[in-house]
Order: C-alpha cells, then structure tokens, then sequence
C-alpha cells in the first residue's frame, strides 16, 4: 500500500471522529436530524482544526443514499465517490487560487443544472475570504435565492474578511483551536497504530509545537518518525531539530543561581557549537522563564505552561520573585526583537545569560521602597542600632551631631590622622583582635581562595573577586576594591572577610576597605534636599555630598 501522511490516513470520516470541536458537532448533527438544512455555511476558526474535513463529512451526510443523515454509512457510491473526491455533485473550490469573478460566474451558471446522482450539489468553497469583491458580490445573488438542490459550504480562518453581506447569509460554525491534551492522545493513537514507540514527553512536545493544530501535530509527527526508527524520544527530537531541552536550560539557570556563572557561559557555547541556533536558544529561554512566571502566579495547566511542571526541578521553581521573572522575560522577548539589528547575535546571548546571573540580586522600585519603609521603621522602633560598631562613650546617646555618611565618600578608612576634624564621620573596623601579626601575610595570591570560600554566598565572591590591591603592614591591611559598592558590601560583611582572611593567612589584625573608583569630589556645607530628605529617614543628617548632586 502507497504511503499516506498521518493527517490524510487520519483524517475524521464521521462527526464522532473529529475531535475537539464538540459545541459544533453536535449542533450540526441535531440540524440534519430535524431535517433543518441550510443552503449556506460557514465554517471559521484556525488553520488544521477540521473545518474541510467537516465540510466533506457534511456533505456525506446531506448526500449518503441513506440520508440525510448525521451517519452516513460510508459504503453507498455516494459515500465513496466523495471521500475519493471525485463525487460530480460535490464540487470543491479553493478560493485562493480561483479568486476572480469569471470564477464564481462558472458556478453561477452550473447552479442551473440539477444535482446528476445525488440529493444535492454541494460546493465546498475553502478560503473563501480570498475572492475578490466582485466575485463575492457575483455570489451572493446565487446564495440570497439558491436552487432548492444547491448547497454552499465556506470554510475560512479570516471570516472577519468575508462580507457581511455573505455572512449573514450563512449558518456560521466557529472551530476552535485543539486543546494539546486532545492532540496528544491522537497522537499516541497513531503511534500505536503504526506499531511505533513514543515518549510521553516527546508527544507532549509534538502537541506544544502544533499549538491547537491537529494537523500540523500528525505533519510533525511524520516528519520526527521519519528519522526515529520506530521510537520516538525528545532527546532525538532535540537533536535533530536543534532544540534546546527544558534539562539543558535548567541547568544552565541553576550554574547562575549557583553563582557558576562560567559553566552557564560554557553550557551556552557547547550548544550553540552543536548547531543549536541563537534564535531557538533564546526562544527556548523565553518559554522557561514565561513557564515560570505563569507557575509562580499558580497556573499548573501544562496545556497553558506549555511544559511538562515537573521537568523544573522546586529549587528552580523557588529561586526568582515575580518580579525578576518579569523582568527576565522581558529581557529575551527583547533580545528576540534585537537581534536581528546586532552587530553579533552571538554577544546579545551571552550578555544576556550574564545579566540573568545577577537577577536572584534584582529588586524592583516597589520592593525598595517597602524595604526601605521597613528599615525605617526598625530604626524608629529601635529593632536595629544605627551603627553596628559598639557604641563610644560619647555616641552613647543619638545626638544631632551624629552623622550619615554619605555613600560615595572616598574610602572608609579607620586613619584618624586623615580625618581629624570629623571623627565622628569615621567608619572604623575595630581591630579583630589585639594578638601581634600573624607569622604569614594575606597576600593578592590568597584572593582566589577567599573567593573560592565565598562561593556559597554568589555576591560575596564578586565583590572577593573585585579586589584589586591587597597591602598588608604590620598590623594594618587594606583591601582595595573595584567599586565603591564592592568596598560597601565588603565592608557591611567585615566580620565574615575578617575570619576567612584569619582562616586562609591566621591575620586577624585591622581590614581597612578602600576602593579605586574616582568619585565625585566632596563639597561641604551645602545640603541637597534630596539627600537630606533620604538622611532624615534614618535620623541622621547630611554633613557631605557631592558636587554634582547639588
Ligand atoms: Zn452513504
């Protein structure tokens, strides 16, 4: 026997087959059994959700030498000549490619002529939105007063585009996309009957990629099964197609939440060197974080998710707020749009999987102000003391004196002799301890492995990676950092730093944290009401800012 593609061999010959269009089923099937038959339907919904199909087994039904009826039987010569196509009372046209008015004034003379062996003459007439005006106005004449014998079945996936005129005419049926469980199961029924073995996953990735088209689901199907040899998996699928699996990406997002922001790095050149395309890489990345997302709002229909929940593992699931899943689907919906203007698509990914390894650190406006809000009132309530250093005797009660200092003061150092006129401005890291100088220096070489012992806190170990300068005399070192954040951040952590330096070198003198950023230059005595606002919701006050913010 010839072979024949899954969608024909498949294809519904019965309104009980056809699947996921049960509201319009059962109305047609109700019509013929109380006789009630139209002289014009319209048949609209999207493409391969068996609007033709519907029409040739309407038309089997209105013609089956034991019909009208909602059953034909299948064997009668009416029956077989219109499933063969070849039935002279069922004319089917396609109105794409016979779009002219000579075209419909042809049918408009056949319709004089009475049906040769049938009941009635049926015309199928497929993207019917495709006539042209003058056609469509040639056809309503036949359709407003059609012979008692003539029958018109449209089908269209714009009906929006079919005159008013027309519609209004006709008994419309709206077809409705195929939930992907429905497609699945047919699906699986196909493989069975082909004696061929297929993964449920790989067929829940067949039903996905048709998104509610039964028939580009069995075109994929045949396409897969050709290079499948009897068995079809996803791992073959995502080989063959050049996907990239919910595993691999899972993956890649767990060496970011792990702070391995490298092996992400690799992980994305190791698939795009086995041929995965930029595109579905960054395709396939939108369908993670938009599943995601949609999870973290509560939705667990994999039919909506278009994933299989339990592929992502709950740490995964867990790790991002609303917030920065938002804000990473928002950032490769773009990507997708740009890359097609990119110097090299090549680049926009791996920036992309970069800033994805800083977004658990993400924050959005609205949940700084609430941590703000909430500082404010600890410190109102007293929960947390102002300054985490022990209080000195003359700090012992808050006095308007006491300063805030501002963020971008040149390095916080403990010198007094630098800052004599302000001690009370003065950051300073108590020493440790008041031992004598350990027998071996921290050194630059002892950076990786501070970074190293930081690996389980991701920004810690960016900030150890920043430092640029490490100096140790006697009973001082000073650690310089990138940026003034990191210097902060270091800083904020003193205690941590301060005994995995005494772990790695037995230092457990002074840390002074300096930074090498230039800042902007420290202008006293004019308050920046910005600043000074910021300043009064932590009962301080501004005593220096900088130049440019006044
Ligand atoms: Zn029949």
């Amino acid at each position: 026997m010839a072979y024949e593609v899954t969608a024909t061999r498949k294809r519904p010959q019965l309104f009980d087959n056809l699947v996921g269009q049960e509201f319009v089923v059962s109305t047609i099937k109700n019509a013929i059994e109380q006789k009630r038959i139209a002289h014009a339907y319209l048949f609209s919904g999207p493409r391969g959700v068996g609007k033709t199909s519907s029409a040739r087994i309407l038309a089997r039904a209105l013609n089956c030498e034991t019909g009208p009826t909602a059953l034909p039987c299948g064997v009668c010569p009416n029956c077989k000549e219109i499933t063969r196509g070849n039935s002279v009372d069922v004319i089917e046209i396609d109105g794409a490619s016979n779009t002219s008015v000579n075209d419909i004034r042809q049918i408009k003379d056949e319709v004089l002529f009475p049906p040769q062996t049938s009941r009635y003459k049926i015309y199928i007439i497929d993207e019917v939105h495709m006539l042209s005006t003058s056609a469509f106005n040639a056809l309503l004449k036949t359709i407003e007063e059609p012979p008692a014998y003539i029958i018109f079945i449209f089908a269209t996936t714009e009906p929006q585009k079919v005159p008013a005129t027309i519609r209004s005419r006709c008994q419309q049926f709206h077809f409705q996309l195929i939930d992907l469980h429905t497609i699945k199961a047919c699906l699986a029924e196909a493989a069975e009957e082909m004696g061929v073995q297929a993964d449920d996953d790989a067929l829940f990735w067949i039903a996905k990629e048709s998104t509610g088209s039964m028939r580009d689901a069995y075109t994929l199907f045949d396409q897969i099964l050709s290079f499948s040899q009897d068995h079809i998996t996803l791992e073959q699928i995502s080989d063959k197609l050049g996907l990239v699996g919910i595993d691999q990406i899972t993956e890649i997002v767990e060496f970011l939440l792990s702070g391995a922001t490298q092996n992400a790095l690799m992980s994305v050149q190791k698939l795009l060197d086995n041929g995965i395309s930029i595109e579905q890489c960054i395709k396939d990345f939108t369908q993670f974080f938009r599943s995601l997302l949609l999870m973290k709002e509560g939705i667990t229909e994999e039919d909506i998710l278009g994933i299989q929940t339990d592929r992502i593992p709950l740490v995964v699931r867990g790790s991002y707020t609303k917030e920065q899943l938002e804000a990473a689907l928002e950032m490769f919906l773009k990507l997708y749009r740009d890359i097609r203007f990119s110097l090299n698509p090549r680049f926009e990914l791996e920036l992309a999987i970069s800033r994805l390894a800083s977004l658990p650190h993400l924050a959005s406006p609205t949940e700084l102000v609430r941590k703000l809000a909430s500082l404010k009132e600890d410190l109102l309530s007293g929960k947390v003391s102002q300054n985490k250093n022990p209080p000195r005797p003359a700090m012992a009660t808050p006095k308007p004196e006491q300063k805030a200092v501002p963020p971008t003061q040149k390095a916080v150092e403990a010198e007094p002799v630098h800052r004599a006129s302000e001690p009370d401005s003065v950051q300073e890291q108590p020493p440790v301890s008041k031992e004598p100088p350990a027998a071996r220096a921290f050194t630059k070489s002892d950076v990786p492995t501070l970074v190293a012992k930081l690996s389980k806190t991701p920004i810690l170990s960016q900030v150890a990676l920043s430092i640029k300068e490490v100096e140790q005399e006697n009973n001082s070192l000073k650690l310089t950092f990138s940026t003034g954040f990191c210097r902060d951040t270091a800083q904020e952590n003193s205690e941590l730093l301060g005994s995995l330096i005494k772990e790695i070198s037995g230092y457990t003198g002074k840390i002074t944290y300096l930074c090498t950023e230039t800042e902007p230059t420290i202008h006293k005595g004019v308050e920046d009401p910005l600043l000074s606002s910021i300043a009064s919701l932590f009962r301080g006050e501004v005593k220096n800012q900088p130049k440019n913010l006044q």
